[in-house]
C-alpha cells in the first residue's frame, strides 16, 4: 500500500493532463497516467516524457495504455493502478478530443458525433463509474482518506461554437456527469468537482493558435492571455488537495475571467 495518496489522470502524455500529472506531484500525489498513445522507446513526448518530469520533480509516475473510450479496457486500467500502488484517491478525466474537422452545426456528422460522445463523455462516464465503486470500498478500510473526482469539461459546456456542436455537446454532458456523481457520491465522503478551462494552449488548440491570439488581443479574455497546461493543473490541485472540502459539486472555470458578463 502506498503512503503517498494516488491519481489516475486519463491523457497525462501531453498538454493539459501532464501539466495537471506535474502540479499534482507538486503536492505529494503519486500518479498513474494514461493515454491512447504509448510509446516507451520515446522520452522526447508523450507518457515516458511526462513520466520523466515527474521523475526530475522526484515523483512518481506510472504510464499505462488506455483508450478511455474502450469500457473494456476500464478494469485492467484500475487494476494496473492497484497493483503498482495499492489505492486510488483521485480520478481525473482529462482525456478528450476536438472534432478532426470544424463543420457548421447543419453539417455536422453521425460519425464525429459519435467519436466525441464516445471518447469525452462515454469513456469519462463508465470509468468514474467503475473507479467510484473501487474508492467506496476503499474508504471502507481506510476511512481517513478524502477521495475526490474531478472532470475536466470546458468552458464550451456553457457557451456554444457552431462550427463544433458535438464538442460542446460532449462537454455540456460531462457537466452534468460531474453534478450527478456529486449528488450520489457525496454520502460516501467522495467529493466530485468539475474544472472549466477556458483557452489552453496545446496541441489540441495548434491549429486555431492565430484565430485566438486576435481573439484574445481583441479583448474575449479579460486577464488577455493564453491559459497554460499549469493554470489548469494548479486548479486540480488546489481541489485534490482537500481546500473545499463542503464543496462537493463545485464548478471551477480556469478560463481568465471568460465567465464574467461584460457590456
Ligand atoms: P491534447 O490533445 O493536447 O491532449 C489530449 C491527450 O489525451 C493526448 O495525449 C491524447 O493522446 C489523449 N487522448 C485522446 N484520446 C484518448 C483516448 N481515447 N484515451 C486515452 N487518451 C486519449 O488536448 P488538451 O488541450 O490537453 O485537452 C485536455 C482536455 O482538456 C480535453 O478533455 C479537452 O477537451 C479539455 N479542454 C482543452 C482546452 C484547450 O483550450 N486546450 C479547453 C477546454 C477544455
Amino acid at each position: 500500500m502506498h503512503e503517498k495518496p494516488v491519481a489516475l489522470v486519463t491523457g497525462a502524455g501531453r498538454g493539459i493532463g501532464r501539466g495537471i500529472a506535474l502540479e499534482l506531484v507538486r503536492e505529494g500525489f503519486a500518479v498513474a497516467g494514461c493515454d491512447i498513445v504509448f510509446e516507451p522507446g520515446n522520452a522526447a513526448s508523450g507518457l515516458f516524457e511526462a513520466k520523466a518530469a515527474v521523475e526530475s520533480l522526484g515523483g512518481e509516475f506510472l504510464p499505462v495504455r488506455a483508450d478511455i473510450a474502450s469500457l473494456d479496457g476500464h478494469e485492467a486500467l484500475l487494476d494496473a493502478v492497484r497493483e503498482r500502488y495499492g489505492r486510488l484517491d483521485l480520478l481525473v478525466n482529462n482525456a478528450g478530443v476536438a472534432p478532426k474537422v470544424r463543420l457548421d452545426v447543419l453539417e455536422t456528422t453521425p460519425e464525429s458525433f459519435d467519436r466525441l460522445m464516445d471518447i469525452n463523455l462515454r469513456g469519462a462516464f463508465f470509468l468514474t463509474q467503475k473507479a467510484a465503486r473501487l474508492m467506496i470500498e476503499e474508504k471502507k478500510t481506510a476511512p481517513d482518506r478524502r477521495p475526490a473526482i474531478v472532470f475536466i469539461s470546458s468552458v464550451s459546456a456553457r457557451v456554444s461554437s457552431p462550427s463544433r456542436a458535438e464538442y460542446c455537446i460532449s462537454k455540456a454532458g460531462l457537466s452534468m456527469a460531474a453534478k450527478v456523481f456529486a449528488d450520489r457520491l457525496a454520502e460516501f465522503g467522495i467529493m466530485v468537482y468539475e474544472v472549466r478551462p477556458g483557452i489552453i494552449r496545446t496541441d489540441m488548440t495548434a491549429a486555431v493558435k492565430e484565430e485566438y491570439d486576435g481573439l484574445i488581443a481583441g479583448g474575449l479574455v479579460p486577464q488577455k492571455r493564453w491559459g497554460f497546461p499549469e493554470d489548469v493543473g494548479k486548479a486540480v490541485a488546489a481541489l485534490a488537495k482537500g481546500s473545499f472540502p463542503y464543496s462537493t459539486g463545485l464548478v471551477l472555470e480556469v478560463s481568465g475571467g471568460m465567465d464574467i458578463a461584460r457590456l
